[in-house]
């Protein structure tokens, strides 16, 4: 039994049960803001005091573009000694850092599964930016969620599904913000493609925006995140950065959140509908000519002249001052110095996260490798970029060995590990012949597969942010077949060779059938989005050194028409509502070639413990559970009780028309020989709960449903049971805890073949 994905399944449906009535209960019941956001605001109202009006307005303006060390840049103010706010990208590490690394995108640690690497994930990251002495960091990037299989930012967020995202969301703001530093959760909301994303109007109703587009925000607000950053686009006719119903309507009053809203860049349209509609920061503070400054000197002006209400920008300054006092930034916080030496051992974690998020798609007994006498690698992306791994600016290119997208969300790779670097070194160690074609070229295969008892073919697909065009595509992809004729070079591969194994290096789902119908392609290898650590992870996973445990954290259709969602040209009314990835597959009885959640293989058994983070998203708090400030405004309920696209995700599982697929035993291997320091997770902090929640999912449980965690008891029981566990190894997960893991997960109709052993 795979019990990841029931981990997956059964957390998509406990999300999915939340919708109803429990869901009103379950928010409410975990309410926002704390203890520490209160002392924060206590702090931000005495320092406000000491400000004037000059210093506030200076406070949320940025200082204009590419006037300072940082993508975003405030002015100090020396009478409460606040320094020059940094704000930098992004969701993957610090962008444009020379001494930092470029983690994995966020796409690669979702479909890892595992909370504890996301966990450290974000932690990392945070120590860098901290390191680095940037304040606020922009990320994580929960939106685009990915209605559209090809949006060209989808690889910077969690997947498509929002339960997932929200998880991931949140753990990762917890750890960013444990270690000092402001999180900025983005782009809110419905931002969903790059193509006319500064123009288009995104019509979505209001119960497809809470369930789907929302839910990550909700848990990000939850998670106590200081800011979100309001995104280019228009939500029903009004400007993201400028509309009441969004900002204050659901952020501020439903959600109740206490952090500040930052435009996204140059998002601003208008000096005062912003102000009084909720934006709180303005950045960077011009358009990028310089030009076009609509806060600063207009909004003290509009202030002055009771355009907008002076406690509107109190209320703003005050917003922005206590998410810096949140975090402890108002003592012994690192001057900025984005070219700081911060990498320490965090490299470990990139290749962790490179190597479990890599998904075994097929594999007719290829794998693992056993000492082969010859292997031919084959493509272009087997090798590092021949320019230079930097040579693209935010890696707005598709040359060599492919690590993350490009654009805002990317970062210099400090070092790059390509498949070839790494399988070459392997093969040295077994006397392997390694026979290299560094390109996509069709016509010399046959060559060099000559004698060789395996072939390798790496192809990959990519997409960016809109201000890059990369071979046509200005951000989103223009489909989903593999790039430099992926499926050709394959098709020439396999006619030169009987045991031909796939690697895909992709920012998100590609279109397989092409390579599916190759016999003599033997395995398919979705190695995702591995970052620096490219090479190290694919050789980990493809010498057995472990055993594969990633799962699709999307769905991997037939065809492009299959998702029922696409790229507008203009504005875009959302037809599909509810119905994205999986859901809309399940609704119209469309097989997938992979479904989301798909992956061969043992992995990480499922515990109690892990069950619990899943399914609660409070669960996972590190400070005790919060209470509203009195200052905050009161949060209305959220949607009322509703069939859930989860339900029929449910019921069609069991029909026939997303029939599962059925690898046998021959797919998977155990573990060859991994060393204890690698295959033990480090020492970690991990929160246990001794309430009665998980304990009660029995075989007769329904769905699993988000406890609450508001009374005094709960938060008792959530805080007095930490247990310190220190360097405990996957493989010492004992039979009962599989045992009391499948009791959980067993009787909710959601196991798979591929999840039987
Ligand atoms: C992106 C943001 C990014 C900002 C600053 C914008 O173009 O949409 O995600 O944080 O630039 O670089």
């Amino acid at each position: 039994m795979h019990l990841r994905t029931v981990s997956l399944l059964a957390a998509v449906a406990a999300g999915a049960s939340l919708v109803g009535a429990d869901a009103h209960d379950a928010r409410q019941a975990a309410p926002t803001g704390t203890d520490a956001w209160a002392a924060a605001q206590s702090k931000a109202s005495s320092a406000l005091g000491k400000l004037s009006q000059n210093d506030k307005v200076s406070i949320v303006s940025g200082v204009g573009w590419d006037k300072g060390p940082c993508v975003g840049n405030t002015a100090r103010i020396n009478a409460i000694n606040y320094p020059q706010l940094c704000l930098q990208d992004g969701p993957l590490g610090i962008r444009f850092g020379t001494g930092t690394n470029a983690f994995t995108p966020g796409i690669q640690a979702a479909s890892t599964w595992d909370v504890e690497l996301i966990r450290q994930r974000g932690a990392y990251i945070a120590a860098e930016a901290k390191g680095c002495g940037v304040h606020v960091l922009l990320g994580p990037a929960p939106g685009p969620l990915g209605k559209n299989p090809n949006g060209g930012r989808n690889w910077e967020g969690f997947g498509s599904d929002p339960y997932l995202q929200g998880i991931a969301t949140a753990v990762t703001i917890e750890a960013i913000q444990s270690g000092g530093v402001q999180a900025t959760v983005k782009h809110y909301i419905a931002n969903e493609q790059e193509r006319n994303r500064e123009t288009m109007s995104s019509n979505v109703d209001d119960r497809t925006l809470h369930e789907l587009y929302l839910w990550p925000f909700a848990d990000a607000v939850h998670a106590n995140v200081a800011s979100v950053m309001c995104s280019y686009n228009k939500v029903n006719g009004t400007w993201a950065c400028e509309n009441d119903k969004i900002l204050n309507g659901i952020l501020k009053n439903e959600l109740g959140f206490p952090g500040y809203v930052v435009s996204d860049w140059n998002a601003q349209h208008s000096t005062n509908a912003a102000a009084i509609n909720g934006m709180d920061m303005t950045m960077p503070g011009s358009d990028f000519n310089g030009r076009n400054v609509l806060w600063g000197p207009a909004l003290n002006n509009a202030v002055s002249g009771n355009q907008v209400p002076k406690s509107r920008l109190d209320d703003m300054a005050k917003r922005i001052l206590a998410a810096w006092y949140l975090v402890g930034q108002d003592s012994g916080y690192p001057t900025i110095n984005i070219k700081a030496n911060v990498q320490s051992n965090h490299k470990e974690n990139i290749r962790a996260v490179a190597r479990d998020g890599i998904v075994l798609l097929k594999n007719s007994g290829i794998l693992p490798l056993k000492k082969p006498s010859k292997i031919a690698l084959i493509g272009s992306a087997a090798v590092v970029n021949p320019k230079g791994r930097n040579a693209c600016v935010d890696r707005g290119c598709n040359d060599g060995a492919l690590g993350m997208g490009w654009g805002s969300g990317s970062t210099e790779y400090p070092y790059f590990v390509a498949p070839y670097d790494a399988i070459n070194e392997r093969a040295r160690r077994d006397g392997t012949n390694v026979a290299l074609q560094a390109s996509d070229s069709t016509s010399g295969v046959s060559g060099v597969v000559s004698g060789a008892d395996i072939a390798i073919v790496v192809i990959t697909a990519n997409s960016g942010e809109g201000y890059i065009t990369v071979q046509g595509a200005a951000g989103d992809r223009l489909n989903l077949d593999p790039w430099h004729n992926g499926n050709q070079l394959v098709q020439a591969v396999a006619q030169a060779s009987q045991n031909v194994i796939v690697v895909v290096h992709s920012v998100g789902p590609i279109v397989l059938e092409t390579i599916q119908a190759l016999p003599n392609v033997k395995a398919i290898v979705w190695a995702g989005l591995p970052s620096q650590e490219n090479g190290n992870a694919l050789v980990d996973v493809l010498y057995g050194l472990v055993s594969p445990s990633g799962k699709l954290p999307y769905t991997i259709g037939k065809s492009q028409s299959d998702y029922g969602a696409s790229i507008s040209s203009g504005n875009d009314d959302f037809r599909e509502g509810l119905f994205v990835d999986y859901r809309h597959f399940d609704s119209k009885g469309i097989a997938p070639r992979y479904e989301f959640g798909f992956g061969l293989c043992k992995s990480t058994p499922l515990n109690r413990e892990s069950f619990q983070k899943l399914t609660d998203p409070w669960h996972t708090r590190t400070s005790p559970t919060p209470t509203l400030p009195s200052t905050q405004p009161s949060r209305a309920a959220p949607q009322q009780a509703r069939p859930s696209p989860a339900d029929e995700l449910t019921s069609s599982r069991r029909s026939p028309a997303s029939p599962p697929p059925s690898p046998t035993p021959a797919a998977c291997w155990a573990p060859r020989s991994l060393s204890s320091t690698s295959h033990c997770r480090p020492p970690h902090r991990r929160h246990r709960r001794s309430s009665s929640a998980a304990s009660t999912r029995s075989s007769s449980s329904p769905a699993p449903r988000a406890p609450s965690l508001s009374t005094s008891a709960a938060r008792t029981s959530a805080t007095g049971t930490r247990a310190r566990r220190t360097g405990s190894c996957r493989r010492a997960a004992s039979a009962s805890r599989l045992a009391r893991a499948r009791e959980i997960s067993g009787s909710r109709g959601l196991l798979r073949r591929d999840d039987e052993s």
